[in-house]
């Protein structure tokens, strides 16, 4: 018995099993198994001999036993009690007409853990009494029962936090899922775009807004229709007083007030609006409103995910308007130094030819002081032209006004042009310079700005060093990239200098780089420029006093 009661977790299935079992033990015609707690009594279910088992589910209040002597008693010793008929009139009504044919009772509390968890009442309609030699087995059946109903009931708590656990999981990985895809979006529209796609669909709406909050009025910067952005609306009062709260607040059609004129059409499809506030750090940025058609309520769930949502709404809203705004910031920024260097070049191409006149002998004979001078002016003047080229491309690059062509072209081309530029001032430091590339591999680049970063990876090969310097070109295809670099046997990288010499303005901290002229712009333009050609520029190595290499690579230019 002992094996069929407990060998079951359904917790009806073990209810069940306790009653057959208990008639045909005990022979008794009916049996009533109820779970107790603390303060009240749930009648689970019943069963007569010859029928089906009926499941009550009915609960009562634990005063209920004040009038049943028998029950309280059973309950109270925790031990079996056997009698006569119980007090049909103290029961419930709904049990007054069965209690009326019982003649004869066992009460047999069942027991778990030092408490009576459940009671379970065996009748008989015979005159046939239940005797002190039932007691051992009605002992016995209490405690398997006990605890078989025990181990269900735990089995089917387990499952159901098991499942609640489940449900958190999936809800937290459809966040963390709507998290990613949001924010892999830059732009403040796609944002705005993705967030609202994601909401309808975990909240089941028909559509969607979202819009900034301007006092007590809004400004759509989004909807799902695409319709009525940059307007302006009034928010409803209760609305506003739910954002207050922070919390979201469920509207009917007729609780919707206050569309501006002319705009009705846009929230008439609507029977149910559902919004959410979009609150960062206690202050409320904006709204997320959800609108159904159908005219029934949004279930809990449904809140609980918008008002997720609209945390990571929030603080993508607020991130890309941070964005947005910095690269305005940038654009501003990087258009300003465009103009101001146009401006500069203008006069120094001016002075520069006066000087080459001048220095040509176009202003009659000159004095040697004086050509020194000249020269001087002369080469500064190039310098500084120079210097405005260089700032003129960091102004196209950062404000995306660059755009590089995709030419194929062979490496050893490019790179034998560039050596041949590099010679004469190689031969200035007795410098030797080779390349050593396959003659058949190609690149898919804009290739003025290849030959650009070329002349300022070999330029800077070539400078710094403190003895005549050997600089190698090599070439190789490396997958679906072609791998450029140039080595030298200079002075070398520092480790802390390794770190910052491709940023804007970056030169090294070695004395002999800071004896030669230079900008600090070179590495940072010659990675701007490779980076948009799909490519990369990287310090492949470097060793102090042995000498550095800088790789650079393209996309391969197959046909
Ligand atoms: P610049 O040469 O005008 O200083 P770059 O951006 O071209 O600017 O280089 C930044 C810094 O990187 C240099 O100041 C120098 O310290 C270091 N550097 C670049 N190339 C080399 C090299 N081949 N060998 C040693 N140091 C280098």
């Amino acid at each position: 018995m002992a094996l069929d009661v407990a060998g079951s977790l359904d917790p009806r299935e073990v209810i069940a099993r306790i009653l057959e079992r208990g008639i045909h033990a005990l022979q008794a015609d009916r049996a009533t198994l109820s779970s107790l707690s603390d303060d009240h009594v749930i009648v689970e279910a019943t069963h007569g001999r010859d029928g089906q088992v009926t499941w009550v589910g009915q609960r009562y209040s634990l005063d209920y036993f004040a009038g049943q002597p028998l029950v309280k008693k059973a309950i109270e010793t925790m031990q079996p009690m056997i009698g006569g008929g119980l007090a049909s009139e103290q029961a419930a009504p709904e049990f007054r007409q069965a209690i009326a044919n019982v003649r004869h009772v066992a009460v047999i509390p069942l027991v778990h853990g030092g408490k009576a968890i459940g009671m379970l009442v065996l009748s008989r309609y015979e005159d046939d009494p239940f005797t002190n030699e039932d007691l051992a087995p009605l002992t016995l059946l209490g405690a398997i029962s006990g605890l078989a109903l025990r181990n269900a009931r735990l089995y089917e708590e387990g499952e159901a936090a098991r499942k609640r656990a489940d449900e958190t999981a999936a809800r937290l990985r459809a966040a963390v899922e709507a998290a990613e895809d949001v924010a892999s979006q830059v732009q403040l529209d796609q944002v705005l775009g993705r967030l609202l796609e994601r909401a309808l669909a975990s909240v089941g709406a028909d559509g969607a807004s979202v819009a900034r909050l301007e006092g007590t009025d809004m400004v759509l910067e989004s909807t799902t229709s695409g319709a009525a952005v940059g307007t302006r609306w009034p928010i409803a009062p209760k609305v506003l007083a739910g954002v207050k709260t922070g919390k979201s607040v469920e509207l009917t059609a007729a609780e919707y007030t206050g569309a501006p004129e002319g705009l009705e059409s846009i929230v008439q499809p609507f029977r149910r609006f559902l919004v959410a506030p979009l609150a960062i750090g206690g202050e409320t940025i904006g709204l997320l409103a959800m609108g159904r058609r159908k005219d029934e309520p949004f279930d809990p769930a449904a809140v609980q995910s918008l008002q997720q949502l609209s945390t990571l709404g929030a603080l993508l809203l607020r991130n890309a308007r941070l964005i947005a705004q910095a690269q305005e910031a940038e654009r501003a920024k990087s258009e300003f130094m465009s103009i101001a260097v146009h401006e500069l070049r203008a006069p120094l191409t001016v002075t520069g030819g006066y000087l080459a006149m001048a220095l040509e002998g176009g202003f009659g004979e000159l004095t040697e002081p004086l050509k020194g001078v000249l020269q001087t002016a002369q080469r500064k003047t190039e310098e500084a032209k120079a210097l405005a080229d260089e700032l003129l491309t960091v102004a196209r690059l950062e404000g995306r006004a660059l755009k590089p062509s995709a030419d194929r072209f062979l490496v050893t081309d490019v790179v034998q042009e560039a050596l041949v530029r590099a010679r004469p001032r190689a031969e200035l430091s007795r410098g030797t310079l080779k390349a050593d590339i396959a003659d058949d591999i190609e690149v898919r680049a804009d290739r003025t700005l290849v030959s650009k970063i070329l002349d300022n990876l070999i330029n800077n090969a070539l400078v710094y060093s403190d003895h005549p310097p050997m600089v190698r070109v090599t070439g190789r295809r490396d997958g679906d990239q072609v791998a450029i670099t140039v080595v030298d046997d200079g002075i070398g990288i520092s480790s802390q200098d390794q770190g910052r010499i491709f940023g804007r303005f970056a030169r090294g901290t070695d004395r002999r780089v800071l004896e030669k002229p230079g900008t600090g712009l070179g590495l940072y333009l010659s990675r701007g420029l490779a980076e948009q050609m799909g490519g990369s520029l990287q310090l492949a190595s470097s060793r102090p006093g042995k000498g550095s290499t800088f790789a650079l690579r393209l996309p391969v230019g197959v046909a």
